[in-house]
């Protein structure tokens, strides 16, 4: 493991987060409250309360804000752009055993609106990132068509696709016939 797990778990849901605005469909997954619902409902967060228009505005909000950080390119820009993110929360660390995990911390306060529980552990997650000297490990898909985001956990830094379904398969494929025309 790169990350503590609560780290890597938070990234994971940075990229998906990030990854509902940059469908290859060119779809947009947070039209609405309902892809918002079916957001908190493939993460499991708990102790989200009703789900308003305001949380939706905060959430894309943040979205983009997150996006800007695996854009930034050099490590002041990427620095500078998280702490924007988690300055504006209301921080009340907390030691947690929710739901049967393992104890870990929570940064945002019990019962905190989605964007806050967002921008407080999804934030401090990229933190950590910039911190440990791996910003780099924050990547766009280098698939021709895909802008999609992922977070590069191998421990050789070698991943480069997305993990949609495509992109890896994809590339797999035109690797293969470019090397089969090389013979
Ligand atoms: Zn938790
Ligand atoms: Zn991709």
């Amino acid at each position: 493991m790169i990350f503590a797990h609560d780290t890597e778990h938070a990234l994971a849901v940075v990229v998906d987060l990030i990854n509902t605005g940059a469908a290859t469909s060119g779809a947009e997954e947070l039209g609405g409250l309902p892809g918002l619902h079916a957001f908190v409902a493939r993460n499991t967060f708990s102790d989200i309360g009703d789900l308003t228009d305001s949380d939706l505005a905060r959430v894309l909000d943040l979205r983009e804000r997150f996006h800007a950080v695996f854009h930034a390119g050099d490590v002041p820009a990427a620095v500078q752009r998280v702490n924007e993110i988690v300055g504006e929360v209301r921080a009340t660390p907390h030691l947690t055993d929710h739901d049967g995990y393992d104890w870990h911390v929570h940064f945002f306060a019990p019962g905190a609106p989605l964007g806050e529980h967002l921008a407080a552990d999804c934030g401090m997650a990229l933190a950590y990132v910039i911190a440990s000297g791996e910003l780099d490990r924050l990547r766009t898909c280098e698939a021709p068509d895909c802008s999609r985001v992922l977070v590069d956990l191998s421990r050789n830094r070698c991943r480069r696709y997305c993990d949609s379904r495509t992109c890896g398969n994809r590339m797999h494929v035109a690797a293969y016939r470019a090397r089969r025309r090389a013979l």
